[in-house]
């Protein structure tokens, strides 16, 4: 008997999401924090901290 509920918090705003086959959008709480944290990755510091580690000149 395993009826407990598996509960995460939501890695984009931290609200406790229930993890289910209902919850599709798993684990995050909905499909707007699924789509921020898809967007963080394409868009934010992730990806200019990587561009700037590669700007020094060879020489430098
Ligand atoms: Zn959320």
């Amino acid at each position: 008997m395993n009826d407990r509920k598996l509960v995460v918090p939501c890695p984009t705003c931290q609200t406790p999401t229930e993890w289910t086959d209902e919850n599709k959008f798993r684990p995050f709480c909905s499909e707007r924090c699924k789509l921020i944290d898809l967007g963080a990755w394409a868009n934010e510091d992730y990806a200019i901290e990587a561009e700037e580690d590669f700007s020094l000149p060879e020489d430098y």
